[in-house]
């Protein structure tokens, strides 16, 4: 009879990404027993191909998030986006990893965005942010924003070193197709096999909807596009564009440009051919590659368990700037799967209530 039961587990996480790393890690440090599934490999999503950079703020003016949202919601964006670059660095500081502070420059062309810039560093040096704003005529650009605290890491080590643990086991390969939650706990089920736990976190990035549909209202998939390019010029650290939303990065041998767009119709391509004809014009292309991120409609994670869905915890929409988030909106997982915290202004729940 036994041998037709399927395996049980107290936690069973759904994405072998960094966030599905960083909660079975946390839960496993609680003794619990935990099954990490993967429908490939251990960080072939997102993690994997992720420009490598955790970088302080929003790729939104905080001037912008203001307006749009009220001074609270900016002030605590920011904060969160700190304490996420602390809690990066303590957990890079426990594996063993390097995580140095790289910084960056985030170009600003148009007088209109000046003004938003301006006004947003003066609110945040005024927070007690290290930022500051630096004249970029050498670059092309009126002025730039100078940050100090960006970390540069490798997030696939850290997610294969945070499933390094003796109550994880891993299942790469695993494909969950459904899950099926009652009063005691959910069956996950694969292709060939079925699971049983006491509570499911979906940390499936850009997939996530399949397995709760109920978010697809609220979150879409994001393409973000990389290029590298040889060259022999260096670049002293990370240049930002167009609202955060494109990257330039000197990688020793090569120069990296990735980008995103909001515009569901506009294609990142454009921006990455825009930069590297301006910065780059001699390099040439080795490599160019897509993939895709979980976005949230408002931007922010999407965090905690579904009113309808007993047992089943949310862990995704980090969107194209999601090493600035994985780690500060995994606490907030935490607090409410241990302490039935709130997990504040990346409640999933926060949709529910519209
Ligand atoms: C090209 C690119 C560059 C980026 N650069 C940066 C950057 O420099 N800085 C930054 O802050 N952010 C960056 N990001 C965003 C960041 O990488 C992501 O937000 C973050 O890695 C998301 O992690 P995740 O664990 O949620 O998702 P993922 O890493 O995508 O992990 C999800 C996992 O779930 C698995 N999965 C999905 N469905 C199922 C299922 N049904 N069953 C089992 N497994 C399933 C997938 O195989 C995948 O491994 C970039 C993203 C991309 C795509």
């Amino acid at each position: 009879m036994s041998s037709v039961m399927p395996p049980t587990c107290d936690v069973a996480v759904i994405g072998a990404g960094l966030a599905g790393a960083l909660i079975a890690r946390h839960l496993a440090q609680q003794n619990l027993n935990i099954i990490v599934l993967d429908a490939n490999d251990v960080a072939t999503g997102a993690t994997g191909n992720s420009a490598e950079i955790a970088l302080l703020g929003t790729s939104e003016f905080h001037a912008v998030l203001e307006e749009q949202h009220g001074p609270a919601f900016a002030t605590e964006t920011w904060e969160l986006s700190a304490q996420n670059l602390e809690l990066l660095a303590a957990t890079a500081l426990s594996l063993g990893l390097a995580a140095p502070a790289v910084g960056s420059f985030r170009l600003i062309g148009t007088s209109a965005e000046a003004i938003l810039v301006q006004r947003s560093v003066q609110r945040l040096t005024h927070q007690g942010f290290n930022v500051l704003l630096e004249d970029a005529m050498e670059l092309g650009y009126l002025i730039g924003l100078q940050t100090y605290d960006d970390l540069a890491f490798n997030p696939v080590e850290m997610t294969q070193r945070l499933l390094m643990h003796g109550r994880i086991t891993l299942r790469p390969r695993t494909e969950v197709q459904h899950l099926e939650a009652d009063s005691n706990g959910v069956t996950l089920k694969a292709k060939r096999s079925s699971l049983r736990a006491k509570a499911v976190v979906v940390a499936a990035g850009a997939f996530a909807t399949r397995l709760c549909p109920s978010l697809a209202p609220h979150m879409s998939m994001l393409p973000v596009q990389i290029a590298e390019c040889r060259t022999n010029e260096t670049l002293p650290m990370p240049l930002l564009f167009n609202e955060g939303q494109v990257l330039l990065q000197d990688r020793g041998e090569f120069w990296r440009l990735s980008a995103w767009t909001p515009q569901v119709d506009e294609n990142p391509w454009t921006q990455i051919e825009k930069y590297g004809k301006q910065f780059c014009p001699e390099a040439i292309m080795t490599r160019r590659y897509t993939s895709w991120v979980a976005q949230s409609s408002d931007g922010l994670p999407l965090v905690g368990q579904l009113s309808k869905t007993p047992h089943i915890y949310t862990l995704t929409g980090l969107g194209p700037w999601g090493l600035s988030w994985a780690f500060i909106a995994t606490q907030q997982l935490l607090g409410l799967m241990l302490h039935d915290e709130d997990p504040g202004l990346f409640n999933v729940q926060r949709f529910e209530t519209i």
